[in-house]
């Protein structure tokens, strides 16, 4: 085969693989992958650092051989090697040539200033705006809830003043509004060194705008904020109440939006659902483009704790970041707070973890709060001397969760209350005996059906999942 020919050959067997692997991994596996040769019946396969070769190695070379025997009868087998210099090149462009035109890309480029783990806080314009160089377009994660979030601050980044104005993010907790409005920031300073860039939260501008006027110079601070080119406010929620600091920012806004400057804003939830916020502001931010990032799904979990391991430059084993992707909830915050611990652990043990030693791990780090369940510190327990009720498992389901009963019985469908959910339900069915239709009537009119997958589902899960045996047996004790 000639190195056409040869690349040929690696691209049918990626059209043959891309339908049966997830999407985001098939992205983030096969996007620096690249053909190295073809002799004696062995393919190589070249991938930039052993962490790919890792991972591709352990899930995917099984498949990839497989599609090549289908392919090319003179296959053997095939091998991974790592060649670094892949690190630096863009991704394969053919990789985003076979994928239908989804604008869904999940990307794992990491910066290289991310290496060293430390980051110092940058000042910028002079004016005591910080924006920390820790947070960069490069290194956000884009996925599918998050992409359009994405693709504004880069269009912002590209043409600040020009494309959507004001740009309004919100989401939950932890979901990354910060590191994409820092990245804005950071972006537009690289692109454009001159401009006046400041980042604030909206406590910080309220404390700011009211010790300036404590010390009679208020003039000051509209000069400084006027004269901006993006002035990025952080968490306009808490602007509860501050009139006077609503009114200083209403004039500023309208000043710098009629010069062209760009506005960015972050929320935790919409304009319209702040309260206290003057009628005139909520306008203001809705006139512009306001977009939600939504919480991560799996894939989009994963490829973060991927990308938070190369920078940090760790190898962990795709079954605990798998572990680790299926049972974190949605606040990246807390999703990057375990593999630090994790990690923290492999430099003081000097060893790999086992998937029990994470699952301990998690636990802690996930609920450091809570008291420790399996020395009996619980505060309800199951009655003396008189049978169990559905009443029963709702509160210890709950307590081993720190729920309230009320949540389980809810619609809300967030993993950290469907678990438990499902969980309640199948103790209702193997412990209390109820039929399907009749838990199905606790759980607010459910169908049977549902009740049964949710049976099914915690059957199968408790084979796999440590933590959750953990709960389970919490629970049966608790409830004997
Ligand atoms: P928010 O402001 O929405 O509460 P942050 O921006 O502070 O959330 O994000 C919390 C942490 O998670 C930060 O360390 C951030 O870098 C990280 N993070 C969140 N989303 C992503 C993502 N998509 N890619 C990479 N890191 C992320
Ligand atoms: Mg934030």
């Amino acid at each position: 085969m000639d190195e056409r020919e040869l690349r040929e050959f690696w691209h049918s067997i990626l059209r043959a693989l891309q339908p049966v692997i997830k999407r985001a991994e098939f992205l983030t596996w096969f996007g620096n992958t690249n053909v190295h040769s073809f002799e004696g019946g062995i393919l190589t396969l070249a991938v930039p650092t052993i962490f790919y070769q890792s991972w591709v190695n352990n899930k995917y070379l099984n498949l990839i051989t497989a599609e090549a025997k289908k392919l090319n009868s003179e296959v053997k087998s095939a091998k991974i090697i790592v060649d670094s210099t892949l690190m630096r090149q863009k991704k394969d462009t053919n990789i985003t040539a076979l994928e239908a035109p989804q604008p869904k890309p999940v990307s794992t480029t990491s910066s290289p200033t991310q290496s060293s783990g430390k980051y110092e806080v940058q000042e910028v314009s002079g004016n005591g705006s910080s924006i920390n160089p820790r947070y960069t377009l490069e290194n956000f994660v884009v996925g599918q809830e998050n992409q359009l979030a994405y693709a504004a601050a880069k269009a912002v980044s590209n043409s600040p003043g020009s494309t959507y104005n004001p740009l309004f993010i919100y989401g939950g907790v932890g979901l990354g509004k910060t590191h994409l409005l820092q990245s804005i920031g950071n972006a537009v300073l690289k692109k454009y060194p001159k401009k006046r860039v400041h980042y604030s939260t909206s406590e910080e501008f309220t404390n700011e705008y009211i010790a300036m006027v404590q010390k009679k110079r208020a003039s000051q601070f509209k000069e400084k904020y006027r004269n901006l080119d993006l002035l990025i406010v952080d968490d306009v929620q808490f602007w509860a109440r501050a009139e006077q600091t609503q009114i200083e920012f209403f004039h500023t806004f309208n000043a710098l939006y009629e010069a062209g400057k760009q506005i960015v804003l972050s929320s935790d939830r919409p304009p319209r659902e702040i309260a206290n916020l003057e009628q005139r502001l909520r306008s203001r931010f809705e006139m512009g483009m306001l977009i939600d990032i939504q919480p991560p799904v799996y894939e989009t979990k994963l490829a973060i704790l991927l990308t938070k391991c190369e920078e940090k430059g760790h190898l962990l084993s795709p079954e605990i970041l798998e572990y680790i992707a299926n049972n974190a909830g949605t606040n990246v915050r807390e999703l990057v707070g375990v593999l630090t611990s994790l990690l923290a652990y492999i430099d003081l043990q000097g060893k790999m973890p086992s998937l029990e030693d994470v699952a301990h791990i998690f636990d802690r780090s996930m609920k450091p709060e809570k008291p420790n369940t399996a020395q009996g510190l619980r505060q309800s327990s199951a009655p003396m001397g008189r049978s169990l009720n559905e009443q029963d498992v709702l509160n210890l389901t709950a307590e081993e969760f720190n729920l309230a009963p009320a949540e389980l019985l809810s619609e809300v469908r967030k993993r950290e209350i469907l678990v438990p959910r499902q969980l309640a339900m199948y103790f209702m069915r193997e412990d209390l005996q109820f039929s399907y239709e009749h838990i199905g009537e606790i759980f607010g009119g459910k169908n049977h059906t549902t009740v049964m997958h949710a049976c099914q589902k915690i059957a199968e899960q408790i084979k796999k999942d440590k933590l959750l045996v953990k709960h389970y047996n919490a629970i049966k004790r608790a409830l004997r």
